[in-house]
């Protein structure tokens, strides 16, 4: 690690004009370790553009530099021109080229820049010159912030590298509670805020923004649309496009949801299908002796972490749910 982290140094000083990217659907850990390189980068007088697949949701626009990312889906010439004339590539919160999309996958692959991964998703995929990949870190951030501190760079941090750190930390973790949480999160936490972070201005900028049509749409699907397989210790949602639309639906309206599913007594997997542009978009989390990834894997074109995977499926909404209670029986620990 300590070897990669120092080859990463190098590869930075030497280039002149640096991309760098991050998966598809952001959220605070792709985000918060893009920006968070990005902020650093520009602070040692890099040239440096961040080209994400699409958008940052709402809930995360109030991150400073957010502003500065070029998405591939509303800027394709701009951002396909950055990577194409990049010297190199930081591929972050992701372990192969295919979690940026389809159109952004093509103009990474050719992209003739080195590129180098930190990432924490399992089984990362041979693509770059270098790789910090450790599938028990908590969050692609807390490896960003461990890579600055072998490389003995951590009083370049500041506030904005810093908040971007801790958001991708506080997010991957449900705020510091799942078990990928280890003692060294927390001293990173603490010399974030030792370093002048204002932690509770990211939770109230992330958890305290709610419209009432996302509590709304979030009610719904809680009060009418949840199915609990008690037997099974399972619990599901769906949400149609025309549901979502009922409730103006916006993007993010969602996250988080699938968690409050699993914070039912007895649930130990919770599942959410969503309907997006024709496809089926599907969140699986779970705890104890419950994995999902190879659920996700097998059966609906996904993947991810034991306990926090994805997937999407080309079937209809009921199609696919059905599916998924067809074959759910076949990923729970016999009793
Ligand atoms: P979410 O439910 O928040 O969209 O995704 C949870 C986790 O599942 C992500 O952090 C990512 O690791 C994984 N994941 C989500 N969607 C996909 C997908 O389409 N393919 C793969 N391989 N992993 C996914
Ligand atoms: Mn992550």
């Amino acid at each position: 690690m300590d070897q990669a982290a120092h080859q990463i140094l190098e590869l930075v000083e030497q280039a002149q004009s640096i991309v760098i990217t991050s998966h598809k659907s952001p959220d605070g850990d792709s985000i918060g370790s893009s920006l968070a390189v990005f902020h650093l980068l520009k602070k040692w007088g890099k040239n440096v553009q961040v080209v994400h697949p699409d958008p940052a949701p709402v809930f995360l626009h109030w991150i400073n530099g957010q502003e500065a990312i070029i998405d591939f889906e509303t800027r394709q010439e701009e951002a396909a021109k950055a990577l194409g004339t990049a010297d190199l590539i930081f591929c972050l919160d992701y372990n192969e080229p295919s979690r940026v999309g389809e159109k952004m996958e093509k103009a990474l692959v050719e992209a003739p820049a080195v590129k180098v991964m930190i990432d924490h998703h399992l089984h990362p995929a041979d693509f770059c010159k270098v790789v910090i990949s450790e599938t028990a870190a908590s969050s692609t951030c807390e490896l960003v912030y461990k890579w600055i501190k072998d490389i003995g760079r951590l009083d370049d941090i500041d506030v904005n590298s810093g908040t971007a750190i801790y958001l991708g930390i506080m997010t991957d973790t449900g705020s510091f509670r799942f078990p990928s949480v280890s003692a060294f999160t927390h001293e990173v936490i603490g010399d974030l805020i030792r370093r002048g972070v204002k932690h509770f201005l990211i939770h109230e900028s992330v958890y305290d923004t709610n419209t009432v049509d996302r509590i709304k749409l979030r009610g719904f699907a809680l009060s009418e649309k949840l199915v609990c397989l008690n037997d099974l210790h399972v619990g599901y949602a769906s949400l149609s496009e025309e549901e979502l639309k009922r409730f103006n639906y916006q993007k993010g309206d969602t996250e988080g949801l699938v968690n409050q599913i699993l914070g039912i007594q007895g649930i130990k997997m919770a599942v959410l299908f969503v309907e997006k542009d024709g496809k089926i978009k599907i969140s699986f989390r779970s705890k104890g002796d419950y994995f999902v990834n190879e659920l996700a894997k097998t059966h609906f074109n996904g993947g991810g972490h034991a306990y926090a995977s994805g997937g999407i499926s080309d079937e209809n909404l009921q199609q696919t749910v059905e599916k998924f209670v067809t074959f759910v029986k076949d990923f729970i620990p016999r009793v």
